[in-house]
């Protein structure tokens, strides 16, 4: 059968209050033509992010009544211990109340001016917390990743020559860590493949650099493997997992991918020292070191978490979720960076809107139509959030890429929701030619992303 099977039942429901075009158009133009200031009640299906967005299971709100509040050592704290500690192997866990807090401890005792970091590709946080400690965040994709159009299995691969060729340059003193982002969340969660896993942890070993994960999305970068690289298909998610994870020694975690919880992160490491600076500086900022800002019920939910996001039948519907969205509608012609990832599909808006000059935003136009046209929420990820100022003229260097994300929260959405977001995409890409650019008539120095205010151009 192809049927897209979600495993679960619903038990609690939250209703989406439809609106008409006509609200929606007052709407947008109060919000300035930006999606990030629209209220959520007033969105059908929001793909702005897959972060901290995922639907709780029944087992896990039983977790939350469940949860230990004690100050200090509580049972909860011992159940996400030793559950990390199962599923990834690592002697020490740092809870922390996000991915970027456990990111800045980390970077914060490792990092110092002159060092560089590689990485296939940073995230944005790991990126601003490396740099903020004076270090230089590098990132080392191959080649042929960097084009949308390529269909290759693992495009999350790291260059390994180019590893090897920025450690010998830099000299191995000045690399204090390798990291690798599993699954690589810009492309929308491409996978890295067990044997570039392999390879990353051999450089490493030779050049005595510790190697960490980026660890946001482990559970469907193991099932990527599972499904597309030779040997894997009859083993288990979670041996996987254990198999991926020996090659490391450590990793940070935002437990808002997949813990499938709403808050939450951590820390892990095998070195006993680095775990004691750790956890000194956790509890400067985050908290004592057995609950590191989260409430108990926090760490029981994650928890439990932990468990359910191995289990394959939610995996399969999943990665089949979002693939079927990718499908449907580059078969009908809208171009995606391919393939689509585990959690996202980016629509290449400069490819799909040629008459829009790349200062005229393509990416912010599409996603306002997207709203505009059927409620649902996207997010541009192209010039309006990633140009650079030129520091010679003060003009704008463009983005390479003018994109549209379409980010797939967990377990939220049906089947059904899914169909309708594949059929307003249809409906707007037929008359893609009527869509207009938009000019930026009001905004922020850093990040103005979050806060611009926009103009269609006539
Ligand atoms: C979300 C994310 C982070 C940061 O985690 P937060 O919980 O948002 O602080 C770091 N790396 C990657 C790859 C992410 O997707």
């Amino acid at each position: 059968m192809s049927v897209i099977f979600e495993p679960f039942k619903i038990k609690s429901v939250e209703p989406i209050r439809m609106t008409t075009r006509e609200e929606r158009e007052y709407l947008l133009q109060a919000a300035g033509y930006n999606l990030f200031l629209i209220n959520s009640e007033d969105v059908l299906i929001d793909l702005l992010t897959d972060s901290g967005t995922s639907a709780m299971s029944s087992e896990q709100w039983a977790g939350i009544m469940r949860g230990d509040e004690a100050y200090a050592c509580s049972k909860s704290w011992f159940r996400m211990r030793d559950t990390i500690r199962e599923i990834f192997g690592f002697e020490h866990v740092i809870p922390t109340h996000q991915g970027r807090a456990a990111e800045r401890i980390l970077f914060s005792i490792m990092c110092k001016k002159g060092h560089i970091v590689p990485n296939n590709t940073h995230f944005d946080t790991t990126r601003a917390n490396i740099e903020y400690h004076g270090a230089r965040a590098i990132d080392l994709l191959k080649k042929e990743a960097l084009d949308p159009a390529a269909e290759l299995p693992f495009k999350g691969d790291m260059d390994i020559v180019a590893l090897e060729k920025t450690i010998n340059k830099a000299g191995q003193e000045h690399v204090p860590l390798i990291l690798l982002t599993i699954t690589n969340n810009s492309g929308g969660g491409q996978p890295v493949s067990m044997s570039n896993i392999r390879a990353v942890s051999a450089v490493a070993q030779k050049y005595n650099i510790p190697f960490y994960f980026d660890a946001c999305r482990f559970a469907e970068n193991a099932y990527f493997i599972k499904l597309r690289e030779p040997g894997y298909q009859n083993k288990q998610v979670k041996e996987i997992v254990r198999d991926m994870f020996s090659y490391a020694d450590g990793c940070t975690m935002s437990a808002k991918k997949d813990a499938l919880v709403n808050i939450g992160g951590f820390l892990c490491t095998n070195d006993g020292r680095l775990a004691e600076q750790e956890r000194e500086l956790l509890i400067l900022t985050e908290g004592f070191p057995t609950y590191g800002g989260l409430a108990g019920r926090d760490l029981e939910a994650i928890a439990v978490g932990l468990h359910e996001v191995l289990n394959e039948d939610y995996l399969r519907y999943r990665i089949a979720s979002t693939q079927y969205l990718g499908r449907h509608i580059s078969e009908a012609g809208v171009p995606i960076v391919q393939p689509p990832g585990g959690h996202a599909v980016y629509i290449d808006a400069k490819a799909m809107l040629p008459h829009i000059p790349v200062d005229r935003y393509p990416g912010q136009a599409l996603s306002i139509e997207l709203y505009l046209h059927a409620g649902i929420r996207s997010v541009e990820i192209g010039s309006v959030m990633f140009a650079r100022k030129d520091p010679k003229t003060g003009s704008d260097i463009p983005a390479p890429m003018e994109l549209v994300r379409l980010a797939i929260p967990r377990r939220v959405y049906t089947q059904s929701h899914i169909d309708f977001v594949v059929e307003a995409i249809l409906e707007v890409y037929a008359r893609k030619d009527k869509i207009r650019g938009v000019k930026i008539v009001q905004q922020a120095p850093f990040l103005r992303h979050f806060t611009a205010k926009f103009k269609f151009v006539k």
